[in-house]
């Protein structure tokens, strides 16, 4: 099953089960100032989690577009971008652990076809000073599914990741988890204020054996492993407490919020550890190649970046975004100029936009026909920003080569980004990734030059009333 396949399998397993299936939000919250993207498929659900009504009932599902940009430097390994899409459903105060477990393990395990065998799972531990119980429902459903299925599932109980890499798991299929298991808005159990939900939550992983456990990550693999043996599926969380002035009290109405990684299950279907390599990326990647005249296994990292920069840029655009100096144009335009960065490790001069986004809009033609209707004001957009930045990309990058001997700071750094238009985090990279040591206070030192060009370019107008808008990074 290719990704389209099994994003349809998904919503088409929805409707069966008496779900509404909702349109994809836009990449930017329509009424959320808080957060500038929606980086989760539960995020335009929040205010019916937290308990208001919603039009269209009590069991819903989408599959979601969401932006990530706060790793876009770790971009380049095989399973993290910043696009992608989560699969989600949602019961507000209808079914619980009962019916979404089997639910999911169904979608897998039938409509996918992911074997058995290969999935993991964790459960929370429970946390006894909040009096919170252990999920042993949750892993006493786990155990009948498993069963079923043939598959022995031995349990495990540690506290931390750490812990885990530490003592090792041993062949437990059902591993318990600390506060990694506990959802809630923000930080754990014991952070959060009077009157906000929270509860235990159920991660499924899939294993894929002929990836070697990478030791810096800790002696033992466990499922919550970074080194990539392991990649997580999907998160059943069961919102099911509120936090009171003494501790918890069960919620009076319970939700359940499944969020799946939709390429992470395409990539465990078509039986690869490399999310590049499935049906929304590959296309992309085989585009590069063609152009470059490149491979793939030699050019690994930059026709990553460059895929994944694409596909977000393009939603990007396709949602009203357009380059900015800050807020949503800049991600955009940070994007678009990485991808343009590492098109030149590819000998790429082309237009990056003009070779892709129609390769993009092809890939989603199915799901998201909007992307074909404006791959023309798209080009147009992202285009018009490449040429901006090609045009200071090689005189900016000799410049800061100047500095390989003796260093950079980050007064130099906003000079850089000031007429060059290079945005810092590039320029850090790109020094990063040359050998260029870069000053320990760079940041302060560049945060320094920009408000002293703010205060300049604010006298050289009149203050608008109100109060200082303070400083946003
Ligand atoms: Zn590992």
């Amino acid at each position: 099953m290719d990704a389209d396949e099994i994003r349809q399998a998904f919503l088409d397993l929805m409707v069966e089960s008496g779900h509404v299936v909702l349109p994809r939000a836009t990449l930017v919250p329509e009424d959320d100032p808080t957060t500038l993207f929606i980086g989760s498929g539960m995020q335009p659900l929040l205010p019916y989690l937290l308990g208001a009504d919603h039009p269209a009932g009590t069991r819903l599902a989408d599959s979601q577009t969401c932006l990530r940009v706060q790793d876009i430097e770790e971009v380049g390994d095989n399973r993290h971008t910043t696009f992608f899409e989560m699969l989600g459903n949602w019961s507000l105060g209808d079914y619980f652990k009962a019916e979404q477990i089997p639910q999911f393990w169904h979608f897998l395990t039938e409509r996918v076809g992911l074997d058995p065998s290969r999935l993991y799972v964790s459960c929370f531990i429970g946390d006894a000073a909040h009096g919170i119980p252990k999920d042993d429902e949750s892993a006493a459903i786990w155990t009948r599914l498993f069963a079923e299925a043939g598959v022995s599932a031995g349990r495990a109980e540690v506290d931390t990741e750490q812990q885990a890499a530490r003592v090792g798991v041993g062949e437990a299929r059902i591993v318990f988890y600390g506060s990694k298991n506990w959802w809630c808005r923000e930080g754990g159990p014991e952070d959060m204020p009077v009157g906000e939900p929270g509860g235990p939550d159920s991660e499924v992983f899939y294993l894929f054996p002929d990836v070697e456990h990478d030791p810096s990550y800790g002696e033992h693999c466990h499922p919550n492993c970074d080194c990539g043996r392991f990649i997580e599926l999907g998160n059943s969380v069961f919102m099911a407490y509120v936090r009171t002035e003494t501790g918890f009290a069960p919620l009076p109405r319970r939700n359940v919020d499944y969020g799946g990684g939709l390429s992470r299950i395409a990539a465990a279907a078509a039986g690869t550890s490399d999310i590049f390599r499935i049906s929304l990326l590959w296309p992309i990647v085989e585009r590069l190649q063609q152009v470059s005249g490149r491979a793939y296994a030699d050019e690994t990292l930059a026709m990553r970046v460059i895929a994944d920069h694409l596909c977000g840029a393009t939603f990007l655009a396709v949602d009203g975004v357009r380059p900015a100096n800050k807020a949503h144009g800049y991600v955009l335009r940070r994007l678009v100029r990485r991808a343009v960065r590492f098109g030149l490790d590819l000998g790429l001069e082309d237009d990056l936009a003009e070779l892709l986004v129609p390769t993009v809009a092809a890939v989603y033609e199915t799901a998201y026909p909007e992307v074909a209707a404006h791959v023309d004001d798209v080009v147009a957009v992202l285009s018009r920003e490449e040429r901006a930045f090609r045009r200071t990309l090689r005189r900016g990058i000799s410049h800061l080569h100047d500095y390989r001997d003796r260093g950079v700071t980050g007064a130099e750094l906003f000079v850089l980004h000031d007429t060059y238009g290079f945005p810092v985090e590039l320029s850090t990279e790109e020094a990063r990734r040359s050998g260029i040591a870069v000053s320990d206070t760079w940041r302060d030192e560049f945060d320094a030059q920009m408000a002293a060009q703010r205060a300049r370019s604010q006298r050289a107008r009149p203050r608008p009333p109100g109060p200082g808008t303070g400083r946003h990074h």
